[in-house]
């Protein structure tokens, strides 16, 4: 039973059962990025891991994601401060900077209703790197912070 309010408290307080409940399941953390060599700047695209549901923005095989997909990155409250690509929405990274999770987050209004409306997730909105041609990846560059 998750407390009222507990995503207040500092993120190495959570318990298992909270932490996971942080997860606003926005998908943006498994879209595809770029990272430019001179600079480390980073560049989202609208192409998501090849475990991910375009459909629910939900990855499909949870438990064994990381046998499949070497590069996926299990955060943790000793890594998130180094996650620099995390989005800026994520809401294990507004709550280590002190942040309050944003009006449309889930353990607010109960449900991902306002999260879509507000188009805050990656829902219907990507495409599957298996449907792609890697090579040209570039071309699907996209800037999520103005949609
Ligand atoms: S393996 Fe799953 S959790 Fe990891 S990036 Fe891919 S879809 Fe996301
Ligand atoms: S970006 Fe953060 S809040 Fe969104 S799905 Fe990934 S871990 Fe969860």
């Amino acid at each position: 039973m998750l407390k009222k309010n507990f995503w207040k408290k500092k993120l190495n307080q959570f318990n298992k059962e909270e932490w996971e409940a942080l997860c606003d399941r926005c998908g943006k953390c498994c879209l595809i990025k770029l990272e430019d060599e001179d600079n480390g700047d980073i560049f989202y695209t609208n192409i998501s891991c090849k475990l991910l549901c375009v459909k629910t923005g939900n990855c499909t095989n949870y438990i064994n994601r990381k046998k499949i997909v070497k590069d996926c990155t299990t955060l943790s409250y000793n890594n998130i401060d180094t996650l620099k690509w995390m989005p800026k929405t994520c809401s294990y990274r507004l709550v280590n900077e002190g942040k309050k999770l944003p009006s449309w987050h889930y353990l607010l209004t109960g449900n991902f209703e306002e999260m879509e409306k507000q188009r805050m997730c990656v829902r219907n909105r990507v495409t599957s790197e298996k449907e792609i041609d890697i090579k040209k990846i570039q071309k699907y560059i996209t800037n999520w912070e103005n949609n």
